[in-house]
């Protein structure tokens, strides 16, 4: 049994990726407009997120790394959202099947004290300790895949490419977070601190991508808004700019996305106009709930984490294939 729960959560929690988006999501939940990302080793041996939202009440410390537990009762109200954005109530059990978890909080009306909870692999609470804390929550994922050594393995080989991704998908959340300060950091093994990239609580998302591409790529901007889109396009005339998947970014109604349909379109309209180029942009789309139902449009932040949008099909996790 011990080892079905390791492999679901493996389906939930599939790379450093995801794992760094679910805590993510979870401080933006919170109503954090400040979020840290400490890497330390690439996320090889800890992945920590820091956030100043609104903390997690006492009554929750024992339930939240359990399976399918959520405080966010209001998402069960509709529950056509229930299974939209999917995984509810199953990141922190997942990271606690996979990874060393530990979780410090403080609400307002705790700070400055607070807790510090440590989870085992069955996500029971086995530690608890009152300790000095600011208003927020910290949590702290250590050894991730480490009960599935094979994952492990895989994750050990490409660790370079896999904190890459991660770094891809901040990048996407600093851009299109306004007035949210998102930072992150890494510490190298022996190394020293590294920042890597930082978005400051600014108003908008064309200063988010200075903060995040430089005055180089932000000056080459021009600004797309249009009734349901608003984001920013490089120019075509300005050459030189160093172009990626990297500096693509979709987002719906402010989160991140992939959508290859709407992704290929932009590719196409701004090739007819210009050079053999690709383009900077940073687009969101702002749709209402359900027109993205309708059109299926789907939620898809690492390779593997797909939502499907659409009323008639509650996610079902892929089965992986073997690294
Ligand atoms: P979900 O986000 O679907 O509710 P998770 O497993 O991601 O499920 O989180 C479980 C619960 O833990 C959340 O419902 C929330 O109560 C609490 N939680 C997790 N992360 C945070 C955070 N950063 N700040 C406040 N509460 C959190
Ligand atoms: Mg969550």
């Amino acid at each position: 049994k011990k080892s079905i729960h390791r492999i679901c959560s493996g389906q939930v929690i599939t790379d450093i990726a995801s794992a760094v988006k679910e805590l993510v999501e979870n401080s933006l939940d919170a109503g954090a407009t400040n979020i840290e990302i400490r890497f330390k080793h690439y996320g090889l041996d800890t992945i920590e997120v820091v956030d100043n939202g609104n903390g997690i009440s006492s009554d929750d410390h024992a339930c939240i790394a359990k399976k399918y537990y959520t405080s966010k009762l209001n998402e069960f109200e509709d529950l056509s959202k229930l299974g939209t954005f999917g995984f509810r109530g199953e990141a922190l059990s997942s990271l606690c099947a996979l990874s060393d978890l530990q979780v410090s909080t403080a609400t307002a009306q705790e700070t400055p004290k607070g807790h510090s909870l440590t989870f085992n692999h069955e996500g029971d609470l086995v530690k608890h300790a009152v300790v000095p804390f600011q208003k927020g929550t910290m949590i702290t994922v250590q050894n991730i895949f480490s009960t599935l050594p094979v994952r492990r393995k895989h994750l050990e080989r490409n660790y370079k490419k896999e904190y890459s991704k991660a770094l891809v998908l901040l990048q996407m959340y600093a851009v299109v977070s306004v007035n949210k300060r998102i930072l992150v950091y890494h510490q190298p093994k022996g190394g020293g601190r590294q920042l890597q990239l930082s978005s400051n609580k600014n108003p908008s998302m064309l200063k988010n991508i200075m903060n995040v591409f430089g005055t180089k790529v932000s000056s080459s901007l021009t600004a797309w808004n249009d009734d349901f889109i608003n984001g920013y396009i490089s120019r075509p005339q300005i050459a030189g700019i160093k172009s990626s998947s990297e500096g693509q970014m979709l987002f719906l109604n402010g989160r991140p996305i992939t959508h290859p349909k709407v992704h290929r379109l932009i590719m196409e309209v701004y090739r007819s106009f210009s050079v053999n180029q690709s383009p900077f942009f940073a687009v969101n789309l702002v749709l209402p709930e359900d027109y993205c139902k309708k059109f299926a449009i789907r939620y898809s932040l690492c390779d593997q984490t797909e939502y499907s949008l659409s009323q008639a099909k509650p996610y079902t996790p892929k089965v992986l294939q073997k690294p």
